[in-house]
């Protein structure tokens, strides 16, 4: 089966390595040559926002999906006439894009989510503070977003069409990854938690099982069918949650897509994210996905000031740890906050989960390399 993927960074490169073991061809398109998956894929080099691009790449492919949502969607929907099968929908994949529609999806289908108001500019505001500003499009891990707290924060309000919500009181964040197949199967993830190091103030580890309550387990499973009823597709779905301090969930946000809050199903769970893709893909049946203990994540991003052809300083400290996995993207240059890998971490416990993952984390740096210091490093 030809499958194509648009876009070609991390998620695809982990999806194709997984998938690999069955018999099939992976194409995918981006605009970087040296992106994660040109290696290992069949490469088109194109713009997975252009029309023309995703309909040439798409026409010839049994299986058309995204690995980002940031796409064409006027190509799916026409390709998708066309015959050719496109997962997700493209339907979703448009509500998921814009915010805007993001909020008024799940209003419309009773999924919970933080009250909101929607403005086209600055001069419809009219929230109660402290509230959320979320730009209806262009946003993206964490960039689109700010907080605005008092009437002083007022004058950085974007004047741009967004969401504004309300600030939840935020207990944990949680993250749950649901699977469906064309035959209507579903499947649900353990949830994961993330987890912020008190020392750095970093919300850096997502670690599973969450450590939640029945109650909160079961607030999440009927989000996740709610969600998966009214996105009325097949697909793998990351739905970001809030525990506020009285114990409701909220959903904060959906990606229609392998997500990085599902990492540690790599080696944590009896199947990982990327061979429940593949099954919806292929609609197989779908995998056992329980945790195989406790598990957790560490993001590799580039160190601050680090800019150049990437070094991971420490990286054989870190494999003398049993129980212990790397994956590295195949990026070359490194430069501040850039995903460049990440380490997975198997525990017997909590406490011996997060004892792994800060020794980890004190071991391992994403530096580039410098020809200057290596020298000085051999004359001294
Ligand atoms: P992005 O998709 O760019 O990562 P998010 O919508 O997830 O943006 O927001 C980024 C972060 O901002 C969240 O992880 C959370 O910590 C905080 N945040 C977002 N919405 C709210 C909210 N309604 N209440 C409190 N904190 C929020």
């Amino acid at each position: 089966m030809k499958i194509g993927i648009l876009g070609g960074g991390q998620l695809g490169r982990m999806f194709i390595q997984e998938a690999l073991k069955y018999d099939d061809e992976f194409y995918v398109l981006d605009p970087n040559p040296d992106c994660s998956c040109a290696g290992i894929s069949h490469f088109t080099k194109g713009d997975f926002n252009d029309f023309e691009d995703v309909l040439n790449f798409g026409k010839d492919k049994d299986v058309l999906t995204v690995e980002i949502e940031h796409v064409n969607v006027d190509a799916l929907e026409k390709l998708e006439n066309q015959g050719v099968k496109i997962i997700p929908n493209p339907e979703i994949i448009k509500t998921i894009q814009q915010k805007i529609l993001q909020k008024t999806f799940y209003k419309k289908h009773e999924i919970p989510s933080p009250e909101f108001q929607i403005i086209q500019n600055k001069h419809e505001l009219d929230f109660p503070l402290p509230f959320v500003q979320k730009l209806n499009s262009g946003g993206y891990d964490g960039k689109g977003v700010q907080m605005i707290f008092s009437e002083k924060d007022l004058q950085n309000l974007w004047d741009l069409p967004s969401v504004v919500e309300k600030l939840v009181n935020i207990e944990k964040e949680l993250s749950v990854i649901v699977a469906k197949n064309e035959s209507g199967e579903i499947k649900i993830f353990p949830v994961t938690e993330m987890v912020a190091d008190p020392k750095l103030n970093l919300l850096d580890f997502n670690i599973c099982p969450a450590e939640i309550s029945q109650n909160t387990q079961n607030q999440i499973d009927e989000i996740c069918r709610k969600f998966v009823a009214a996105a009325d597709s097949p697909g793998l779905f990351a739905i970001e949650l809030f525990l506020d301090k009285s114990g409701k969930v909220w959903v904060n946000e959906t990606a229609p897509r392998l997500h990085n809050s599902g990492h540690q199903s790599q080696e944590g769970n009896a199947n990982s994210q990327f061979e429940q893709f593949y099954r919806v893909l292929k609609n197989f049946p779908l995998a056992d996905v329980d945790a195989l203990g406790f598990s957790g994540m560490l993001n590799l991003v580039g160190g601050e000031n680090s800019i150049g052809i990437v070094k991971y300083e420490g990286l054989e400290s870190v494999l003398k740890i049993p129980k212990t996995y790397v994956h590295l993207y195949g990026k070359k240059e490194t430069k501040p906050g850039r995903k460049m890998g990440h380490i997975n971490v198997l525990a017997n416990s909590r406490e011996e989960l997060l004892e792994k993952l800060l020794r980890v984390k004190s071991l391992i740096k994403v530096k580039n390399q410098d020809k200057k210091s290596e020298k000085t490093e051999i004359s001294k």
